[in-house]
């Protein structure tokens, strides 16, 4: 498995029924805080709070 550079590939996560929907990376050194977005979660059917997952 071949890593890129600084950027790892996160979940995220939705905070109301916890189901994982979205993958992203993001890069160590620019970003230190935990994500956090709202985005549509199929699950909830609505947009919901998204959190950062390991
Ligand atoms: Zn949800």
């Amino acid at each position: 498995m071949a890593k890129k550079g600084n950027d790892n590939q996160i979940k995220l996560r939705c905070e109301v029924c916890k189901t994982v929907n979205y993958f992203t990376t993001r890069n160590k050194k620019k970003l230190k805080e935990k994500l956090e977005m709202k985005k549509h979660c199929p699950v909830c059917k609505k947009h919901t709070l998204h959190k950062e997952g390991k």
